[in-house]
């Protein structure tokens, strides 16, 4: 996850086209995140298959109306399964959400057309209703996450 960033402050409004993950400064990698809250949600894992089930149930940190970590500089300090993704490597990539920017460039995809680089407008996430607001709840309002388990068609 990440926080809200000026978009304005990237020189090169293609950059996702001419660089690889790696090669992207820390603007521009914070600028792919869409804002979606996705990856902030709990998830369970199936020990046998080890598939992966997402559930409606947000990290406690996550400002679910604005899907936002509410404290981003100090996230994976404060919340042991926080995880950096930028700290990952690509082939680590497939528990992200399919729609997730790094996980569609690492697949070799493209930015969606309601991704905010694209339509230039950072509420189209959530008009386009990829974003978690409309239904994530809090976790500490969860008492089974096996109760939440979410599918998401896309
Ligand atoms: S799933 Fe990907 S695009 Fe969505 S908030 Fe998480 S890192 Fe950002
Ligand atoms: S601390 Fe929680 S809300 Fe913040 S980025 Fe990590 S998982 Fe998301």
């Amino acid at each position: 996850m990440r926080g809200a960033i000026a978009i304005n402050t990237i020189n090169n409004m293609t950059f996702w086209l001419k660089k690889s993950l790696s090669e992207m400064t820390d603007t521009e990698w914070e600028a792919l995140c869409d804002g979606c809250g996705k990856c902030c949600l709990n998830k369970l894992e199936d020990d046998e298959t080890g598939d992966i089930f997402y559930t409606s149930a947000a990290c406690r940190m996550l400002d679910i109306t604005s899907c936002r970590c509410s404290n981003y500089l100090e996230r994976t300090r404060l919340v042991s399964g926080c995880i950096d993704v930028r700290q990952l490597n690509a082939s680590e990539f497939s528990w992200l959400p399919s729609t997730c920017a790094y996980r569609v460039l690492a697949e070799g995809g493209e930015l969606a057309a309601w991704h905010p680089l694209i339509s230039g407008n950072v509420f189209s996430v959530v008009e386009a209703g990829v974003s978690v607001r409309s239904y994530a709840v809090s976790e500490t309002q969860v008492d089974d996450l096996e109760d939440h388990i979410i599918e998401w068609l896309t």
